[in-house]
């Protein structure tokens, strides 16, 4: 019969970062972007916000770190902004594809009309040529400004990320030259690459992935100033894509086990979305939430391998999972 306050809250959170940080020794920071091998192991942070203003800061919340993969989610939605949802969705599918998030086997299937979704590199670099600009400042331009409306502030690129990956990413390029080859690009394909690594090198903290998550979790308002940042549609979209393909090839895990459309990135981010809904209990200050949590410490899927834990546990003791 505890009183559930919110500082009872956050000592729990804080027991259970504590519990969880232990196990960031069993997974590996990623390497194959040169640079992202300097994280440090051991971080893990979280910061849930509520609708009503409930804040929960948890660890190692003050450590940036480059958005990568969870950038996928706002560049679709800016695509479905500038050119509406259904010249995005003649262009990427809303499949997921069982395969890893740099896989180029399912390329050369011959029916192939479309990359699976835009979650995946096929998928994202196809958005990123179909963004407005002609230059990658000006295609990420209108991001970085919803960004911007989102958090309250402007993110920055971190520039040794973006030249590290710009560098390094074979693998991306022979996908770009794929898409090109199928005629899938509708850009340059530099300019689109740049364009992608640009937006993964975008450097946030888990409270900025936390109030992105409150957005969508609200249908695309901000809760605090009632504006519309995302229409309806497109919010709605985006969370079915994350809830399905979100967490690469461990979505179907992560529905099941977790409940709540979710976006990870190599870096050890992850943006989780509790939308508001009826309870048969009542759970104050957790009804509607925005979750970003971090951990560099990956999974063999590429998924924080504690980030995860932390968030399986709160969802079931929260009762968090949309089904
Ligand atoms: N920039 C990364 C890549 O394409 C993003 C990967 C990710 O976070 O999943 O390799």
């Amino acid at each position: 019969n505890t009183e559930i306050t919110e500082d009872w809250l956050q000592n729990y959170v804080d027991d259970w970062v504590s519990f969880y940080r232990k196990q960031t020794s069993e997974g590996e920071v990623a390497s194959y972007i040169p640079i992202l091998k300097e994280a440090n192991q051991d971080h893990l942070g979280i910061t849930i916000l509520g609708n009503n203003g409930m804040t929960i800061n948890s660890g190692d919340v003050d450590v940036p770190f480059t958005i990568q993969s969870i950038s996928k989610v706002l560049s679709f939605i800016v695509g479905c902004m500038e050119r509406g949802v259904s010249y995005m969705l003649d262009r990427v599918d809303v499949e997921p594809t069982g395969e890893a998030f740099n896989s180029i086997m399912h390329l050369e299937m011959r029916q192939l009309k479309k990359p699976f979704n835009p979650f995946i590199n096929a998928g994202a670099i196809t958005v990123c040529s179909i963004l407005d600009g002609k230059t990658s400042d000006e295609k990420l331009e209108p991001l970085f400004e919803l960004l911007e409306k989102m958090l309250g502030y402007r993110p920055a690129l971190n520039v040794d990320v973006y030249e590290s990956e710009r560098d390094s990413s074979m693998r991306n390029r022979a996908i770009g030259y794929y898409l090109l080859e199928t005629g899938y690009l509708e850009s340059d394909l530099n300019i689109t690459l740049e364009t992608y690594f640009k937006q993964c090198s975008i450097e946030v903290t888990v409270e900025d992935l936390a109030k992105i998550g409150m957005i969508l979790a609200n249908d695309g308002e901000d809760p605090n100033s009632r504006d519309e940042l995302i229409p309806r549609q497109v919010a709605r979209l985006a969370k079915a894509l994350m809830l399905t393909c979100g967490m690469y090839d461990a979505s179907g895990k992560f529905a099941a086990y977790v409940g709540v459309p979710a976006k990870s990135g190599v870096s050890g981010g992850i943006i989780a979305v509790s939308p508001p809904r009826v309870r048969e209990e009542e759970l104050p200050f957790i009804d509607g939430c925005g979750i970003g949590v971090f951990g560099p410490a990956l999974d063999d899927k590429g998924n924080s391998i504690a980030g995860i834990k932390l968030l399986r546990h709160i969802a079931k003791q929260w009762d968090l999972s949309i089904f």
